[in-house]
């Protein structure tokens, strides 16, 4: 490949909407270009990362025994309808509708296709176990697509779906693709970690995530350095803790204070002395169009996602002033002592407080030297905050530990979800007709190239991980004028090429810097300097990005040399 055959635009001005590295650094080099806001053109450089990418992952799926298909982009509506997805989906979803006015969407993942899939081919229990995947694009409308590859509303996604035709069948296929996911993501040269996680809209019981560390991630992680217990802080379960009440109030019964114009817990603690972790916070939320009233510590964060969980519902809102005002209930002053009417959800450790403040339900006061479940009724009781570092580990008790990570890939254990949903049903070996035991497994690929340069960056540019690299070594002749030099170069380039080395010969017309630092945005694994030295005594300079070491080696052995190079980086990405 020669630089002055190939489209690489690199990019001097950068747009301020790219915030994060991986987003500049794609830009920057010329290897991705915007066309609207999450929706990019994967210009040659950058879809060689993303054909090795997809190569890695077809050669780990086929080892699992998957078969690869392709389901379509676009998707009619009523198998979305027939799961109870259409409305669920809510807006994330592209919806359009054809010149029958027949609803369709732009798949936003193709559970739902699939399954209608099978339920039409598989009839009976000797056609599983069958592991199906694809590697398409997917479509969801985010409200705010950011951060370039990271967070687009267009992105290429690989995704299988497994059959089985017991639990036991669906376990060992998750099994197989959790052990094809760990190789993936250390073939593609990535620190990663799995982490217990939320299966949000997808559904299901089991669910792991794939995390590349990163400190631009979005996720937040707990773990533990003693047995290993790794969760998204969404879902990561939270031990109870007792705080038990020594100020200066007597504990015996509850006693209304004043409390004017004080609404905030910050307020109302700082006024009568009292701790935030001696007070509750009462929230209303409307669940599925019901208000209830969720309790939790004053020094807490409720977890909408745990809640939401918690209480198996679709949509989940913090009511609005206007709603509590229609209760009858005082903004600010809200108590769940005395709260008739309303179902009352507490966090687990509302329950262990012994001295607590609550709002009165009456304008500017408050009840101090509550005890919940003597004096206010809890109908249900959740793990619903959110774990804080420092906390103890849910497995081992030790400290926790925090940090933050990208999600590239998801394994679920779907179960009978879908197959009870969409009526596919197979006979099993007595005769009798059984629902379809389901597993699905995403990666996002655009995202695993994005996540590739937030973790493998300086402030050069790009430090592929030799098995992604757009290419593996690029020639720089210092003057693309010197014939000598050129020749030289030109050689070289067809002596590494027929030994099967991918390699870029930089022949433009450019000063030795613009090739030094474009090279080094690029992000070449290595890259081989013909110069004047090279002409007096036919050695090249051989630099390595990666640590920045250079090495002076005689012109005929640098083929061999480059070559083991590359075979010691490549070690265990094989
Ligand atoms: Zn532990």
């Amino acid at each position: 490949m020669r630089a002055t055959e190939i489209l690489i635009p690199t990019m001097k001005e950068l747009p301020s909407e790219a915030e994060i590295p991986s987003h500049q650094l794609l830009l920057k080099s010329g290897m991705i270009r915007r066309v609207a806001a999450g929706i990019y053109t994967y210009l040659p450089l950058g879809l060689r990362v993303i054909k090795k990418i997809e190569k890695i992952v077809r050669e780990e799926m086929d080892k699992e025994g998957g078969q690869e298909l392709l389901l379509p982009i676009i998707q009619p509506g009523d198998i979305w309808e027939e799961s109870g997805r259409w409305e669920v989906y809510g807006e994330e979803m592209f919806k359009l509708n054809d010149r029958h006015d027949r609803g369709f969407c732009l798949g936003p993942t193709h559970e739902e296709i699939v399954t209608v899939l099978v339920r039409s081919e598989i009839s009976s229990y000797k056609q599983m176990p069958l592991l199906l995947y694809q590697i398409q694009n997917k479509y969801r409308d985010e409200k705010r697509p950011r951060f370039g590859l990271m967070r687009s509303r267009e992105f290429i996604m690989k995704d299988l779906y497994s059959f089985d035709q017991d639990i036991e069948g669906m376990e060992e296929s998750y099994e197989k693709m959790y052990k094809a996911y760990s190789n993936i993501f250390r073939r593609c040269g990535l620190e990663y970690t799995v982490v217990d996680a939320d299966s949000g809209a997808i559904g299901g019981a089991v669910s792991h995530e794939f995390m590349v560390l990163a400190d631009t991630g979005e996720a937040e992680i707990v773990y533990c350095d003693e047995c290993g217990y790794a969760a998204n802080t969404e879902i990561a379960e939270c031990s109870p803790s007792v705080v038990e009440y020594s100020g200066k109030f007597h504990k015996s019964e509850k006693d209304l204070v004043s409390t004017p114009g004080l609404k905030s817990i910050e307020e109302v603690s700082e006024y009568l002395e009292i701790p935030p972790q001696h007070m509750i916070k009462s929230l209303l939320y409307e669940a599925d169009g019901e208000l209830i009233c969720v309790l939790i510590r004053g020094d807490r964060q409720i977890n909408e996602i745990k809640l939401q969980n918690a209480l198996d519902c679709v949509d989940l809102w913090l009511a609005p002033d206007e709603i509590i005002k229609r209760q009858n209930l005082i903004v600010g002053f809200v108590g769940p002592a005395n709260l008739k009417g309303l179902r009352i959800i507490a966090d687990r450790e509302v329950s262990l407080m012994d001295f607590a403040v609550v709002g009165a339900n009456k304008p500017d006061y408050h009840y101090i030297g509550v005890v919940p479940r003597r004096d206010f009724e809890i109908n249900e009781e959740y793990d619903l905050r959110t774990i804080e570092e420092d906390e103890a580990c849910p497995t081992c008790g030790s400290t926790l530990n925090k940090t933050r990570g990208i999600e590239v890939g998801q394994v679920f254990q779907l179960g009978t979800n879908y197959s009870e949903a969409l009526n596919a049903v197979f006979t099993d070996e007595n005769g009798k007709n059984q629902n379809i035991q389901m597993g699905c497994y995403g990666i996002g690929i655009s995202r695993t190239m994005a996540s590739a340069i937030e973790q493998n960056h300086d402030e050069n540019g790009i430090i592929w991980p030799i098995s992604i690299a757009p290419l593996h070594v690029v020639i720089i002749p210092v003057s693309s004028r010197d014939t000598e030099m050129m020749d030289i170069a030109e050689n070289l380039y067809q002596e590494l090429s027929e030994k099967g080395i991918e390699v870029m010969l930089d022949d433009r017309d450019e000063s030795a810097g613009v090739k030094f630092k474009d090279a080094d945005l690029i992000g070449y694994p290595f890259k081989i300097v013909i110069g004047k030295r090279t002409l007096k005594n036919k050695t090249v300079d051989v630099g390595n990005r990666k640590d920045s070491q250079e090495a002076a080696v005689e012109l005929d052995k640098v083929c061999h040399y480059i070559g083991s190079l590359i075979d010691s980086e490549m070690g265990d990405l094989k």
